[in-house]
């Protein structure tokens, strides 16, 4: 069964984002989920048919991981925001970044820097479930430099399209938007 698109129109009025960059960002997600379904049920149907040693298939698989990190991230995304960017109250990841970075602000700048880095991408905090580490981490596209085992605890979307509609080529102010609406408890929820 085909997986179905998830709502976020919560975020609709959410200060420092216009109605129409956040439905024109909706509707981006959406042409993820809508194509991962159709890559999975291109490979479902070429397997059946005996076509999954081909070219074809190969491009296809290739291209699911691309399609599927999209859909996926941007869920993530919208899922950490709606909130009032205060961690104050998310004690367990405030602690634990404490406790690494030496303080939240050390945090804040190392993850402010990953999302300022030329390109399109990803700034995510990972934690590692197997050392407890917390790593800022850029990831290119959609699909580049995740780490194996490790949680999406933030994900803060990179492309033009989070944010060129309300801030032109301004990222550092769009930065600053997304963190005024961090949902903190969502953040600690994730670390389990
Ligand atoms: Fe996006």
């Amino acid at each position: 069964m085909a997986y179905e698109a998830q709502g976020y129109s919560k975020l609709i009025e959410m200060e420092g984002f216009s109605e129409t960059q956040l439905n024109n960002h909706f509707t981006l997600y959406k042409g993820y989920v809508t194509h991962t379904n159709k890559a999975l049920d291109i490979l479902s149907t070429m397997l059946k048919e005996g076509k999954a040693g081909s070219y074809e298939y190969a491009e296809v698989k290739r291209r699911l991981g691309w399609e599927f990190n999209g859909m996926r991230l941007h869920e993530l995304y919208f899922g950490n925001m709606g909130g009032d960017g205060s961690p104050d109250s998310a004690a367990k990841i405030k602690s634990l970044i404490e406790k690494q970075f030496g303080s939240y602000e050390d945090w804040e700048k190392d993850f402010k820097a990953v999302g300022g880095m030329r390109g399109i991408g990803w700034a995510i905090l990972y934690h590692d479930p197997a050392s407890d580490l917390l790593v800022n981490m850029w990831i290119n596209e959609h699909d580049v430099a995740h780490l194996a085992g490790c949680t999406p605890l933030l994900v803060m979307d990179v492309f033009e399209h989070a944010y060129v509609f309300d801030y032109g080529l301004k990222r550092p102010d769009y930065i600053a938007a997304f963190f005024n609406n961090i949902d903190w408890s969502v953040v600690n929820g994730r670390l389990g």
